[in-house]
Order: structure tokens, then C-alpha cells, then sequence
């Protein structure tokens, strides 16, 4: 991570505040404003899509656009008002001006009992309606027997959908996704979160000299996805994985959710980070009522795609309410997911199968000076096929916490590299097979291939 992390959470912070306020959607000048703001840390183009364009089962919708949208009461007194907070409109509403009557006005009012002073979150994409969402108490409160003036400054035009595109070479042939999505006005885990770390991994990413290609994605959530596939079909068919980066800033523990695979390189990639950062994420099966998984791991595009996450969508309280704001959501909180995911790229692009040259019995060590000089060791290390020993997390870490894996004895690690090298396995899974930290083995498997001892194999496979 870039050495200052004060001023990387000073920048996460700063985004957190100035994008926030945005009225974002699936299109309109709230998408445009937001990816503009975020163009100025990470290399993002910008990509129009008219409306009325065919993609798959789906058209480009047309562009919304909301400038103002109120109710006042008889007395002139607005009772709830969309300069207030954007979530009192719901997304897509048709323009109106009218004075109702309770009866006529309460089917488009929506709230949530549950969380009595929260504004809950809706949106109308594909159906004409207009409404507001309120707290319960607001609710509660407001006059039965008057009419009520309604106002909504809305547009609906042929205009135009609004993504970004990232993409950073490699030398390898192989591409990494990261996808995160764009049209969730004022909730800050969900998914303010997620253009944030997506747009700080990125920056950090485009500095570096990297083995494998990596494609940002950030786009509406389902069109803006599905738009995108269309027009991409077979790079995006060629991707080895990804990720979607979705609610990954709340106070909770980190979780991961894994590929519809399971236990696919991606999967196994994420686990290992975790591992190696001592940390005991929440387990998240897949499953198909998920974000944008679905449509990139539709049977068309089978794309593995897993996603590292800190309070996931549907398992928090505030989850699509307006306290799904900027007291649940932190930066510090941000870049403790941004850290995991560092470190999934970090051993994605230092896996590699490794073959030894000596195949037929054990090579000899001590002649290479890689074996201690006195033989008869008493006892081995113990093999540490899980991690052990659950402590305490901090309070600002949240999750159950575990201790990262210790370094195995030197001459341990060498022979279980050697033992594994049968082009079979990569580094990866001889971390996963040997309890040993990842940088353990890839240090000395530097060594190993400098002594000829071992040589550098297919890249690793896929899935187990
Ligand atoms: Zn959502």
C-alpha cells in the first residue's frame, strides 16, 4: 500500500465527503459528476451508451435527471424535501405537480417501520410511477385531513448511460476483473464504498510494473453491467476472474463471498490473503440473487468473480436506508478491505507452477549449501494445515481475528516445495498444502530456480 497511509485515508476520506451528496442513478448528470470526480485518481474513460440501445434482453433506459422534488402541506410548509437528502425521491420518478389528498398521496409514500427515523431507499427504474420515501416518523406525523402539494422537477429524455473503464496491462495474457457499481445514491457502504476502494486500488495499481492485465469496471449496477458485456463480448469472455467490489466500509467483520466455482484460483487467491493478514473473514456461499456476479458469471460468460466485502448488502441493519451513511462508514474502515485486496493481487501476480527439475527422489541439499550443516534435526516442525490460536480482534478491526500463519522451518518449506513441484500445484497451493506464509515459499522457491533445482511450469490452473 502506498507508504503514507495518512494520505490515503485522507483521500479516501476526502472522496467519501465530496461524492456523498450525489444524486447518482442508473443514468444521469449525478453518474457523470461522480465518475469525473473519480477520473482524477485513477485512469477511468468515460463510455456513453444511448438510450433506446438493445444489449442482450435489455435496452438502454432513458435518462433521469432530478433538479428539485418536494410536499408541502396545506400551511406551504415543506414536510419533506429532496434538497434535504436524496433518498426522499424515488429513483425514476415521472415529473409531477399536483395537490392530492391523503388518500391520493399516501400509496406513493414509503417507509420503514423497522427503523422508524430511517429513510429507506426505491426506485422505479422500469415502471412510470413517482414517489417518496420518508422516516416513519416523519410519516407519522404529517396531516391526515389537509391536502398536500406535491412537486417533482424531474426529466426523462433519450440521453445516455454513463460507465468507466480502467485497464492495466500485463504481460502474462491474463486479466483480472474488478467491477464495482455506480447508481446507489447517498448510502455510503452501499455502495459509496466500492467506488472508493475500487478507484484507490486502482491508482495504486496503475503505478506498478504488472505481470497480468487488470479491467476496472464501474458501472449501474445490472444495465450498466449488462451494457457493458454487450459491448465486450469476447474480451470479457477471455477474463481468468474478478471481483465485484460492493459494501466494503462498514464497521463490521470482513467476509468473503466466494465464486459461483467455489474453489476457483480467484477463491483460493482471496482466502490466502486473508490468511496471510491473520484474519478469519465471514464465509458468504454464492448465490444468484447477488450483485453483478450475475450477469458476469451468467452461463454466456461464466466469469469466476468473487467478492472481499465489510458489512455485505442484505446482512447489515442499515443496509438501502439513510443510516447507511458517513458515521457507518469510515475510510479507515475502507482501506482495511483495500488491504486485503492488495494482497490478493499481490499473490495473484506472484503464483506460478513450479516444476522440479529432480523429479526422481529427493534432490540434495547440502551440496548447494541449502541444507544445515549437522543432520540428525530431533523433531520437524508441525504441519499447520489450519490457522490457530483465535484472539481478541481489536475494536477497530471488528472480525474474529487470527494469527497469520508463522514462517515454517526453512528446511520444511524447501521440502515441501520440492515435494509439490509436479506441475500440478502452484505456489499457491503449496501455501494452502503446507501451512507456510505465501512470501515464505515464493522467497525460496527465487531461490530454488536460481539453483536450477526447479523450473517455472504452465500457468496455474484455473479451478482444482
Ligand atoms: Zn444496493
Amino acid at each position: 500500500m502506498t507508504r503514507d497511509r495518512a494520505a490515503l485515508k485522507a483521500l479516501a476520506d476526502g472522496l467519501l465527503r465530496e461524492l456523498f451528496p450525489i444524486c447518482r442513478s442508473i443514468t444521469g448528470q449525478g453518474v457523470r459528476q461522480s465518475l469525473a470526480i473519480l477520473q482524477r485518481h485513477a485512469p477511468l474513460a468515460i463510455q456513453e451508451y444511448p438510450s433506446g440501445t438493445p444489449c442482450f434482453d435489455w435496452t438502454i433506459p432513458r435518462e433521469w435527471n432530478a433538479r428539485e422534488a418536494w410536499i408541502k402541506d396545506s400551511s406551504g410548509r415543506k414536510v419533506v424535501d429532496f434538497a434535504v437528502s436524496n433518498l426522499h425521491l424515488v429513483s425514476y420518478s415521472v415529473p409531477l405537480r399536483a395537490t392530492l389528498t391523503w388518500d391520493e398521496l399516501a400509496p406513493h409514500l414509503h417507509t420503514l417501520a423497522r427503523l422508524p427515523r430511517a429513510i429507506p431507499y426505491r426506485t422505479s427504474y422500469y415502471k412510470e410511477d413517482w414517489g417518496f420515501c420518508l422516516s416513519q416518523e416523519r410519516y407519522d406525523a404529517l396531516d391526515r385531513h389537509g391536502t398536500h402539494e406535491v412537486f417533482i422537477d424531474s426529466e426523462l429524455k433519450q440521453g445516455s448511460l454513463t460507465l468507466a473503464e480502467a485497464r492495466l496491462p500485463g504481460g502474462s495474457g491474463r486479466e483480472y476483473l474488478f467491477s464495482t457499481y455506480c447508481c446507489h445514491p447517498s448510502l455510503a457502504n452501499d455502495n459509496l464504498s466500492g467506488l472508493v476502494l475500487t478507484t484507490l486500488l486502482c491508482r495504486e495499481l496503475a503505478g506498478r510494473d504488472l505481470r497480468h492485465g487488470y479491467r476496472f469496471v464501474i458501472a449501474p449496477e445490472t444495465i450498466g453491467v449488462i451494457a457493458y458485456l454487450a459491448h465486450n463480448q469476447e474480451a470479457m469472455r477471455s477474463l481468468t476472474g474478478g471481483f465485484v467490489v460492493t459494501c466494503v466500509g462498514g464497521p463490521g467483520p470482513l467476509g468473503y463471498q466466494e465464486t459461483f466455482l467455489g474453489d476457483h484460483h480467484i477463491d483460493r487467491a482471496a482466502r490466502q490473503a486473508f490468511r496471510e493478514l491473520g484474519i478469519e473473514p465471514l464465509r458468504h456461499a454464492f448465490a444468484p440473487n447477488g450483485s453483478d456476479e450475475r450477469q458476469y458469471s451468467s452461463p454466456g460468460f461464466r466469469i469466476p468473480v468473487g467478492s472481499i466485502c465489510k458489512d455485505k448488502y442484505f446482512a447489515y441493519d442499515y443496509y438501502h436506508t439513510s443510516l447507511d451513511d458517513l458515521d457507518f462508514v469510515k475510510a479507515g474502515q475502507i482501506l482495511e478491505t483495500l488491504e486485503v485486496y492488495l494482497k490478493a493481487v499481490e499473490i495473484l501476480e506472484q503464483d506460478e507452477v513450479l516444476i522440479s527439475t529432480n523429479p526422481n527422489c529427493e534432490p540434495q541439499l547440502g551440496r548447494r549449501g541449502l541444507y544445515p550443516q549437522l543432520g540428525g534435526k530431533l523433531l520437524p516442525s508441525p504441519p499447520r494445515t489450519s490457522a490457530t490460536g483465535a484472539v481478541q480482534p481489536p475494536p477497530e478491526l471488528g472480525g474474529p481475528q487470527v494469527q497469520p500463519p508463522p514462517e515454517l522451518d526453512t528446511v520444511d518449506a524447501l521440502l515441501w516445495i520440492l515435494f509439490l513441484a509436479d506441475g500440478q500445484n502452484s505456489l499457491l497451493d503449496m501455501a494452502r498444502r503446507s501451512g507456510a506464509p505465501f512470501g515464505q515459499l515464493r522467497r525460496l522457491a527465487d531461490t530454488l530456480l536460481a539453483e536450477g533445482l526447479l523450473r517455472r511450469g504452465q500457468e496455474p490452473p484455473n479451478h482444482a
